[in-house]
């Protein structure tokens, strides 16, 4: 196959980095690098070409290739001059963008979406969305260490000693358990919440202490993802929030519903509550916010508290980021493809089934 990989617009991440063109190209694909593709990640031109790629401008990428590789998907007014049979793979979010896909929808179309494939064993490989979750709890912890105004560890000095810095993170899933890993690594005193019983474990062997609310909804059946909680939980939760707020340097938010808006928990009336220098970093921010006065990719300062709305925090990381991706979608491709590089497009296969999104110009419904 003739693989195209895109410069990205508006981030520094890419999705397929040099080392990766060389295993596809070991596997008998070509691949089409757009100019520049890889400069804000820091791998060259030069690079991909010692990869064996051949560096070109983003039409004849776009207008050459049997497969398009890019992390957020362009334009469809873009793929005009696509080859009709053209596949893409992408972080098309149909949950969140519905009427988006339907753009997509055209010729001999297919279209993956990387934010679909299934939460299953076998698809750990392939799952960028942890990839990039775990990146974004590391670095949400760095960024709220070089915001507050006091120290994360316990400090002992002649001139007396400097309490640790107290730790809250709500949502324990990948981007919390590497927000809690982080935090302690730096000495401070970490709190955790989630609504998934099987939290709790993982949150006590990395050091963290985990908060129960009871009589948490934790539906198995949602596919490892949490689902909308009771407006008596909420209340509780709330409540507890609220108490551990006044009393945290630092909050870092990360629950998620799939599909849906993040849950509020914590609201305007907890963030009043809270000292000024705190720092609340909401990894939530780009599907509503767990806070109330998140704005995405703004910080909002609210009476001395700063909230920190940047749910692209892996983009920060972009060189490992771009090879964690780019590993992810290696993965991916290779289970999607057979022996002589086409695409089986197996619907029997969990992941094809779920990750497929359009085919052959329709919209599947999944
Ligand atoms: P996510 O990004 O959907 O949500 C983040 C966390 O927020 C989750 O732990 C969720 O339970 C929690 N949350 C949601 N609503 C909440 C609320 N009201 N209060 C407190 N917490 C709330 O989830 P994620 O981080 O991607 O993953 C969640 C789980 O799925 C993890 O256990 C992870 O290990 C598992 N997982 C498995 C695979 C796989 O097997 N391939 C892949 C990814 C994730």
């Amino acid at each position: 196959m003739k693989v195209g990989i895109l410069k990205e617009a508006n981030e520094a991440r890419v999705s397929i980095i040099p080392d990766t063109v060389k295993k596809l190209v070991g596997l008998g694909h070509s691949c089409l690098v757009e100019t520049g593709a890889g400069l804000e990640s820091f791998s060259s031109d030069k690079d991909y070409k010692a990869a064996g790629a051949v560096v070109t401008d983003r039409k004849e990428v776009i207008s050459t290739v049997d497969l398009l590789i890019s992390i957020t998907p362009i334009a469809p007014n873009e793929l005009k001059n696509a080859l009709s049979h053209l596949t893409q793979i992408a972080l098309f979010e149909p949950f969140n963008a519905p009427d988006r896909i339907k753009n997509y929808a055209q010729a001999q179309h297919n279209a993956f979406s990387l934010d679909m494939i299934p939460r299953i064993t076998i698809a750990q490989s392939m799952d960028v969305l942890s990839s990039m979750a775990s990146i974004a709890g590391y670095k949400a912890v760095l960024l709220a260490a070089n915001l507050i105004p006091s120290y994360f560890p316990m400090l002992s000095t002649a001139a007396g000693s400097i309490p640790p810095a107290k730790v809250l993170i709500l949502g324990a899933g990948v981007a919390g358990l590497q927000a809690i890993a982080t935090a302690k690594r730096l000495g401070a005193v970490v709190e955790a919440s989630d609504v998934r019983a099987a939290a709790k474990e993982e949150v006590m062997s990395l050091g963290g202490k985990f908060i129960e609310v009871e009589g948490a909804t934790d539906d198995k059946g949602a596919g490892g993802y949490a689902v909308e909680q009771s407006e008596d939980f909420k209340k509780r939760q709330q409540a507890l929030v609220q108490a551990k707020a006044k009393k945290a340097d630092v909050i870092i938010t990360t629950a998620q519903l799939r599909g849906r808006p993040a849950p509020t928990l914590i609201p305007a009336s907890t963030v009043n509550e809270m000292r000024a220098g705190s720092v609340i970093i909401d990894l939530a921010a780009s599907t509503g916010g767990n806070c109330e006065l998140s704005k995405d990719n703004e910080t909002v300062n609210h009476n001395g508290v700063r909230i920190v709305g940047n749910s692209n925090l892996a983009a920060l990381v972009s060189s490992d980021a771009s090879s964690l991706f780019s590993r992810n979608i290696f993965n991916f491709l290779k289970h999607l493809t057979d022996k002589e590089g086409q695409f089986k497009f197996d619907m029997e296969d969990k992941i094809t089934a779920s990750a497929l999104i359009v085919k052959d110009g329709k919209v599947l419904g999944n």
